[in-house]
C-alpha cells in the first residue's frame, strides 16, 4: 500500500515537474509534449518500478546519465535503471530529490542513510551536502558510529568531523553500546581513528585551557600596572604620592582588590628591612613591578612611578638585564593590556572611576 502511494506521488511530481523542468534542462524540447512521457525505468531491491524522465536523470547525476546513454544491446524504447542495496521508499525519495532539489524532514529522519548513500554513488553533490547537514543534526549514542562509518565511506568530511566530536563529547555513553562493542570486533581501525581523535581533542582542550590561564596572567599583570599608575598619580585610598595630602587620597576605584594587594605590597616595601637585596620576596616582587612598569611605561619625563626614569637609564647605559625572556614578558603584558583596554573602553574606566569618586562625596 505504502509502495503504490509512493509510486503514485513520484508520478505526480514527475508529471507535475517535467513541463517546468523541461523547459528549463532541455529548451529545445520545450513545448514537444511527447517527451514528456516517463522513458525510464528505475527498479528498487523490492522489484518496485518507478517510471522517470530520462532527460532529468541525466541532468542531475553524471552517473546515471553514463548509464542511460550507454549503448543498449536490444534496442527498446524504455529503459530499466536497477538502483538496488537501499529500501524503495528510499530510492523515491532519492528520485524525489533528483526532480525537485527538495526533501522532506521526515525522508531525512527515515532515510538520512540511505540518501547519504545514494547522492554519493550516483554523484549528487546538493544531495549530499544535504544529507551531511541533516544528519549531522540527528546524531544519537545508537546511530553515531553507522553514521561515522558511512560518512568515511561516502567521503563527507563535515560530517565525519561532526561525529568524532559527538563521540568526544559522549564516549562514557558510547563506550557502552553495542554497536561500539561490535565495531571493536569489527573494525578495529576505526577504533583506533577515533581513540587518536580523541586522544588529540583532549590535548587540545588542555593547551587552550592553558593559553588561557598564561593569557589570564598577563592580564592580571597589566592590571597591576594600571593600579600602580593610579595610585602614583592620583592616590587610592590609604597610599598616593609623597606630595599629596593624604585626605585628598581617591577611592576606592573599580579595580580594588588588584589596588588593595599593590597597596600592601607598596607599604611593605617602603617599610621593610630587609630589602631586595636582603633576599625579601615580596620585596623582589614588587621591584619587578616597578621595573616592568618602566618597561612599558611611554612618558618616563612626566612619570610619577618611582624608579621608572633610574630604570629607563639603567637600560640605555647597559642593555644587561633587559634579555629575550624580560622583553617577551614585556610584550606579552602590552598586548594584554591592549585587549583589556580594547574589550573596555578607557573613557568608560574613566567614568568608572569618577562614579566611584563621586558617590564618596555624596555619601
Ligand atoms: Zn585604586
Ligand atoms: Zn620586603
Ligand atoms: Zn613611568
Amino acid at each position: 500500500m505504502a509502495v503504490t502511494k509512493t509510486l503514485i506521488t513520484i508520478l505526480f511530481i514527475s508529471s507535475k515537474l517535467s513541463n517546468e523542468m523541461e523547459e528549463k534542462l532541455n529548451p529545445q524540447f520545450s513545448g514537444n509534449r511527447e517527451l514528456a512521457e516517463p522513458n525510464v525505468q528505475i527498479i528498487t531491491s523490492g522489484g518496485l518500478r518507478i517510471s522517470a524522465h530520462s532527460h532529468i536523470l541525466v541532468s542531475a547525476s553524471p552517473v546515471l546519465e553514463s548509464m542511460i546513454e550507454r549503448p543498449q544491446k536490444h534496442r527498446s524504447s524504455q529503459r530499466n535503471i536497477p538502483i538496488p542495496g537501499v529500501p524503495c521508499d528510499a530510492v523515491s525519495a532519492f528520485l524525489q530529490f533528483l526532480y525537485s532539489s527538495k526533501c522532506s524532514e521526515e525522508q531525512m529522519e527515515k532515510y538520512g542513510i540511505h540518501l547519504l548513500a545514494l547522492s554519493h554513488v550516483y554523484l549528487v553533490p546538493q544531495l549530499k551536502q544535504r544529507c551531511a547537514t541533516g544528519l549531522s543534526g540527528k546524531l544519537t549514542m545508537d546511530n553515531v558510529l553507522d553514521v561515522l562509518q558511512l560518512a568515511r565511506l561516502c567521503d563527507a568530511p563535515d560530517l565525519y568531523l561532526k561525529c568524532m566530536k559527538f563521540l568526544f563529547c559522549n564516549f562514557k555513553a558510547v563506550e557502552q553500546t553495542e554497536g561500539w562493542k561490535f565495531l571493536q570486533n569489527h573494525d578495529p581501525w576505526l577504533e583506533l581513528e577515533i581513540l587518536q581523535f580523541i586522544d588529540e581533542a583532549e590535548k587540545r582542550k588542555k593547551r587552550t585551557r592553558r593559553k588561557k590561564e598564561e593569557q589570564n596572567l598577563y592580564l592580571q599583570l597589566s592590571e597591576a600596572m594600571d593600579c600602580l599608575e593610579h595610585i602614583c598619580t592620583e592616590g587610592c585610598t590609604s597610599v598616593g604620592p609623597y606630595d599629596m595630602d593624604p585626605s585628598k587620597n581617591k577611592g576606592p576605584c573599580s579595580k580594588f582588590s588588584t589596588c588593595h594587594g599593590l597597596q600592601l605590597l607598596i607599604k611593605h616595601f617602603a617599610a621593610c628591612k630587609k630589602r631586595v637585596n636582603g633576599g625579601c620576596l615580596r620585596c623582589k616582587r614588587m621591584w619587578q613591578l616597578l621595573r616592568l612598569h618602566s618597561s612599558i611605561c611611554d612618558q618616563p619625563d612626566e612619570c610619577r612611578v618611582p624608579l621608572c626614569r633610574q630604570f629607563k637609564l639603567k637600560i640605555q647605559q647597559n642593555r644587561q638585564g633587559d634579555d629575550s625572556r624580560w622583553r617577551l614578558l614585556v610584550k606579552k603584558v602590552v598586548s594584554a593590556k591592549t585587549i583589556s583596554s580594547l574589550s573596555l573602553p578607557k573613557r568608560k574606566r574613566e567614568e568608572e572611576y569618577r562614579i566611584t569618586r563621586m558617590r564618596i562625596y555624596l555619601e
